[in-house]
């Protein structure tokens, strides 16, 4: 017999000495997980098959068959009892006919199901057969078990055989890629993933391969069209292969990314509103100053007014900023600016911004903290904010004469600080939500004195990005509060966070020029200025700014950024480009105070950026920095 040069070496002595090595296939066979063997059939007189030898078999064909040591055994002396006769049959009909077959098969002694592949090899006059087979027991197993499940359209169940190629798929998964059975059978994941998801395949596939299955996951797919759908997948490996199942979740995702764009849109809104909501607030904020400062000192009556709108103000100037800063942390645009601070110094600032108001409700404040220091990474204010929020919230929903607690706990690697008070509590169930946007507990509407809930949302959102957590607890209406913040903790820092240095007042008369659209908050700066003893001019954009720095030459000029005609940016530059624009001190009067918004009016020559509203103190220190530069400079 022509030794094969497509199987190994594995030879009965009698059956011909050794086969040849080298062949160029023999590599491929020896590494090919399918059973391969070559048997001599015997036949009777008669010419019917009576029995067959095993001549060859390579190393994956006592894996596939569970028959070991055949090789120059016969058929009839293995343990193929009652399927012999089969086997003698088909085999039997090869060798005479030369005719290949391919079956799919089961044996009943065995247990399994094989996938057959049987023909001639040799001159016919050798009864030579190879047979090359494979175990697709796992699969006919699935394939059984899978039964009303292959028609199901709900769920794709998909097949990944050799070199994960799909070997079955079901008429879900047909449904969902739009490919018919036989063109789905063959292709690869890469043929069905779009390239960005690829490296999510990758590691499922490595995921499937190390533990047996993947966790529940999702991507696109691509369809016969060239259209995408995204599914939701599992797989699990049975056997050789791997079973992966899938459910079409393009319509949650189309739903799901309505609802981001929603969001987003929203936030827009918020910041937009927020935004515009400043504007007005300045000269409102400008007003009461001038009118507090006119007034004669005996007039009770409209002075208390002017302090109840000035509270008022306050207020609302809260509530504008923390709708900003609801819509910056939504849009990603809040920065901390981290430095090693003190819990003390902050939990110092916190009390001092609510005392007023605990006070006024004759509340008992606890301050309890350890005789160590502790320190945080982040921002001084941003962390007072928190804790603010936090006090000033046990005031508002703790009935007068209550008690507050305010204690930390330095925790190896964290800080531990808490805030509780004997007020009205919180129902437990409703407990997680209060940190979401614009919730509050609906019996406690009457105690919130105008807030929107957006206080705890901001603490939730503050602390998270400190790299916190804030939790609360509460045994249930009537039963006080607890609020928990957690901090990480850091090591001391080599000098400690200072608080604010006090600018210095300016003195003396003084040229200035307000540019801004806003007539009004021109006029109520121009008034302010003025009753401090300095001369004015206004500008209603930017066009006229220049014109006035030309012929007024003000020592000091205040621009406006969103003014029509020119705005204070291109007004800013222009000036800076005049004979003599240097000499005048520019300070931009804005909404925005984000670092890129600081970065763009320095850019356009301004010396100061300030943010509306403006209070009286942040004026009188912009003067007197501008005045003491003005000294200093050219
Ligand atoms: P609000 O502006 O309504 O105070 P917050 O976001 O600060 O908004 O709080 C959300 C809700 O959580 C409040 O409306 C209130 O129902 C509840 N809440 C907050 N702090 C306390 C507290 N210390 N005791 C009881 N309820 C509280």
């Amino acid at each position: 017999m022509k030794p094969s040069p497509t199987h190994r070496c594995t030879e009965a002595p009698q059956a011909g000495g050794p086969c040849t090595p080298g062949g160029e296939y023999q590599a491929l066979f020896d590494a090919t997980d399918e059973g391969f063997c070559i048997i001599r059939m015997l036949f009777d007189a008669e010419g019917q098959p009576a029995d067959g030898v095993f001549l060859r078999a390579n190393p994956s064909f006592e894996h596939q068959s569970g028959l070991r040591d055949v090789i120059g055994r016969h058929m009839s002396a293995l343990p193929l009892a009652g399927d012999e006769e089969h086997w003698l049959q088909v085999f039997g009909t090869v060798a005479r006919s030369g005719q290949s077959i391919h079956m799919s098969d089961r044996s009943e002694p065995l247990g399994r199901w094989f996938d057959v592949h049987a023909f001639r090899i040799g001159e016919p006059g050798q009864a030579l057969v190879a047979v090359r087979f494979s175990d697709i027991t796992h699969r006919r197993r699935i394939e059984e078990r899978l039964g009303s499940v292959r028609r199901t359209k709900t769920v794709g169940v998909l097949f990944w055989g050799e070199g994960f190629r799909l070997v079955e798929v079901n008429d879900g998964f047909q449904e969902m890629s739009g490919y018919a059975r036989a063109e789905a059978v063959g292709l690869t994941w890469q043929q069905l993933t779009p390239p960005e998801f690829h490296a999510v395949s990758r590691s499922a596939v490595q995921q499937v391969m190390k533990h047996g299955e993947t966790a529940p996951y999702e991507k696109q797919y691509i369809r016969k069209d060239g259209s995408r759908w995204w599914g939701l997948f599992a797989a699990r490996r049975v056997g050789d292969e791997v079973v992966e199942f899938v459910l079409d979740v393009t319509e949650r995702k189309r739903a799901e990314e309505a609802l981001r764009q929603a969001d987003r849109h929203k936030d827009e809104f918020l910041a937009t509103l927020a935004h515009e909501l400043r504007n007005p607030l300045a000269p409102i904020r400008n007003g009461l100053q001038i009118l507090r400062l006119t007034l004669p000192r005996e007039a009770e009556a409209p002075l208390r007014t002017v302090g109840m709108m000035d509270r008022q103000l306050d207020h609302l100037v809260r509530l504008v900023d923390d709708l900003l800063d609801i819509a910056r942390i939504g849009a990603g645009k809040v920065r901390i600016e981290r430095q090693v601070v003190s819990l003390r110094d902050v939990l110092a600032r916190s009390v001092e911004a609510t005392q007023a108001a605990i006070d006024a409700r004759r509340h008992r404040l606890d301050v309890e903290l350890p005789p160590q220091e502790c320190h945080v990474e982040g921002d001084l204010d941003r962390l007072a904010q928190v804790f603010s929020n936090l006090l000033s919230n046990a005031a508002k929903y703790t009935p007068p004469g209550g008690r507050i607690r305010l204690e930390f706990e330095a925790q190896p690697g964290e800080a531990l600080v808490g805030v509780s008070d004997t007020g009205i509590g919180i129902p437990k169930e409703q407990q997680e939500r209060v940190f979401e946007l614009f919730s509050q507990v609906s019996d406690h509407r009457r105690h919130a004195e105008g807030g929107l809930g957006i206080g705890l949302s901001l603490v939730h959102s503050l602390v998270k990005l400190h790299g916190g957590s804030v939790s609360v607890e509460s045994a249930g209406p009537g039963q006080g509060s607890r609020f928990c913040v957690r901090l990480p903790r850091v090591a001391a820092p080599g000098q400690a966070a200072g608080g604010g240095v006090e600018a210095p007042r300016a003195g003396g008369a003084c040229r200035i020029l307000i540019a801004d659209d806003n007539a009004d908050a021109a006029e109520t700066l121009a008034m302010l200025f003025a009753a401090g003893g300095h001369e004015v001019a206004t500008a209603c954009d930017g066009v006229e700014a220049i014109a006035r720095v030309k012929e007024f030459q003000p020592e000091i000029a205040f621009l406006d950024i969103g003014m029509p005609v020119m705005g204070g940016l291109e007004a800013a530059r222009q000036i800076r480009g005049l004979p003599a624009g240097d000499r005048v001190r520019l300070v931009a009067l804005t909404g925005w105070g984000q670092p890129a918004d600081r970065e763009r009016t320095r850019e356009a020559g301004f010396d100061l950026h300030l943010v509306k509203p403006l209070t009286l103190e942040a004026l009188q220190d912009a003067l007197a920095q501008m005045r003491s530069a003005r000294k200093g400079g050219p």
